[in-house]
């Protein structure tokens, strides 16, 4: 199967009425993607794909149940069994990889529409960091599959133990609607990489990037059946990836709450081994000895950037009580510059929540916080729609919801410390374990409170670090699988002894 090209893809668009005119040629992709083509559900049921900055149904899209699903794991097992690709060289491996790479990167306007319009975020975000970034991540995986050694283990003499990674076969992914395409990519890449075969269950709130995906990966050369795409709703597609017996691996991304739910499909099942990438409410440190200036900025873009929902978001600023007055009230002077807009607008500073149903929910979490503490910047609804002002709240106890539980949207909860235990103390005090970040000039401060924070990744003087190079996970309730990095193929393989006596 081939596509169209994206011929118009070199001539960037700039303004709102380029990127309107770009969107008034997208074509949604609205079917399962089995066995290297679409078809509908069994049952026939759709759900709508709703862009929440216009309320316009832009698909209807195939919502898959355990029908479906059975006939994407049946196929993705037909592939590997095949050969086609879990036993294909190296070399064709990663030219596949390496073309799909190429196929992102050139329709980066499409993708980025896609999932501006199906989730609300900035199309210029989406242009310049999530598509380019999944791009990457194929070219990545697809340079690192070549450099994979297996080992030779000690033995006593007259024998020969060899140690190497084999492709575990059916990978299930299960995958959240804040970053549709990057995280599906962060799970597929590493998983094709190893010569496994995927069943991509993306979120019902942004599945459309996925399916465009699907086919673009057909078109890089990937063998039918190898990668395949169900839609549909948690409770029906994703518990039935998660208690299929034909899937041997699940990696999900998504809420803490859905995470223990695939441990207990797994066990219900067939222990299949299951990788959980949940949620967050990070911390975000500053002391008095810091650049305050550049901590602002970044507080704001750590805690608003893609309208809070970040899963490493830092939704708790913790500031040196000494600066806390004079900080405080500048970040809220910059904060209630950040006003929402047309995600389609470059020059909006915000774009809009996901869904009706997100909104109320982040601004029920806004509406309870007024009762314990103060609303220092935003806290609205702009026309009852789906943007919210990004929202500063201050004076809140150890307790409050807001310092406790995820939001997933533009609400930032700021506390204070005296010293540097006491912000060790808070920080480490809730479930999560995501992300934290420290600002200081004091390199000993540094150090000492980044080996002290129980999170995945500390980033010292900037915030939620990451890289295609570097491992990205959580530590307690935030989950304990590993995305990005070399240390991603590890859930994609299982390690294999051939022991040999000579
Ligand atoms: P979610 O848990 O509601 O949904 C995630 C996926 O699970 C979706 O595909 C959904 O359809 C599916 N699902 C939901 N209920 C299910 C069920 N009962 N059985 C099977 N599947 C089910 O999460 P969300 O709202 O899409 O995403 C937000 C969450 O994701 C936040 O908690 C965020 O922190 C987390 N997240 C984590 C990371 C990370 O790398 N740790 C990255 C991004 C998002």
């Amino acid at each position: 199967m081939t596509t169209k090209p994206d011929t118009t893809a070199d001539t960037t668009p700039a303004t709102l009425a380029d990127w309107r005119r770009r969107a008034a040629d997208v074509r949604p992709r609205d079917g399962i993607f089995v066995d290297g083509a679409f078809r509908p559900a069994e049952s026939g049921a759709t759900f709508d794909s709703v862009n929440p900055a216009t309320g316009d149904v832009i698909a209807s899209v195939a919502s898959g149940q355990d029908v479906d699903v059975d006939h994407a794991v049946s196929s993705a097992r037909r592939a590997f069994d095949d050969g086609g690709w879990s036993r294909s060289s190296i070399g064709d491996r990663k030219r596949v990889l390496l073309r799909l790479a190429a196929l992102v990167e050139e329709h980066r306007v499409e993708l980025a529409l896609l999932d501006s319009m199906d989730m609300g975020k900035l199309v210029n975000e989406a242009f310049t960091v999530d598509v380019p970034s999944a791009a990457a991540l194929f070219a990545y995986y697809g340079e690192a599959l070549d450099k994979i050694n297996g080992e030779i283990a000690p033995t006593e003499p007259g024998n020969l133990a060899l140690v190497t990674r084999e492709p575990l076969g059916v990978v299930g992914a299960v995958t959240p609607w804040n970053f549709p395409l990057d995280l599906a990519v962060w799970k597929v890449a590493p998983a094709l990489a190893v010569g496994n075969s995927v069943v991509l269950k993306p979120s019902e709130r942004a599945p459309l990037s996925s399916l465009r995906l699907a086919e673009l990966a057909i078109e890089a050369g990937l063998p039918s059946g190898v990668f395949n795409v169900v839609p549909g709703l948690g409770h029906t597609a994703g518990a039935a990836l998660g208690l299929h017996a034909g899937v041997d691996v699940l990696a999900f991304t998504g809420s803490t709450a859905t995470g223990k739910q695939f441990l207990r499909y797994a066990a219900d099942s067939n222990l299949k081994q299951v990788w959980l990438e949940c949620g967050g409410k990070s911390p975000n440190l500053v002391f008095a000895d810091a650049d305050l200036d550049e901590a602002i900025d970044k507080a704001l873009f750590g805690a608003f950037y893609n309208q809070g929902a970040v899963c490493s978001s830092n939704s708790r600023l913790l500031v040196q009580k000494s600066i806390a007055d004079s900080f405080v009230t500048e970040l809220v002077a910059r904060a209630a510059a950040m006003r929402p807009g047309n995600p389609l607008d470059p020059t909006a500073a915000q774009g809009a929540i996901v869904d009706a149903a997100h909104a109320d929910h982040v601004m029920g979490f806004v509406e309870r916080a007024r009762a314990h503490g103060e609303v220092r910047a935003g806290g609205r609804r702009i026309d009852g729609g789906c943007f919210i002002e990004p929202t500063v709240v201050t004076g809140l106890g150890a307790t409050d919801e807001l310092i406790t539980d995820e939001v997933f949207g533009p609400v930032l909860a700021v506390q204070t410390f005296d010293d540097q235990d006491e912000a060790i103390r808070l920080a480490n005090s809730t479930v999560y374990g995501l992300a934290a970040s420290v600002w200081t000039s004091d390199l000993r401060r540094a150090h000492t409170v980044a080996a002290a924070l129980r999170a995945g990744t500390v980033s010292v003087n900037t915030v939620d670090a990451l890289s295609a190079q570097t491992p990205f996970g959580g530590f307690k309730q935030s989950g304990f699988g590993r995305d990005l990095s070399l240390h991603a193929l590890d859930k994609y393989t299982g390690l294999k002894t051939t022991w040999i006596a000579l």
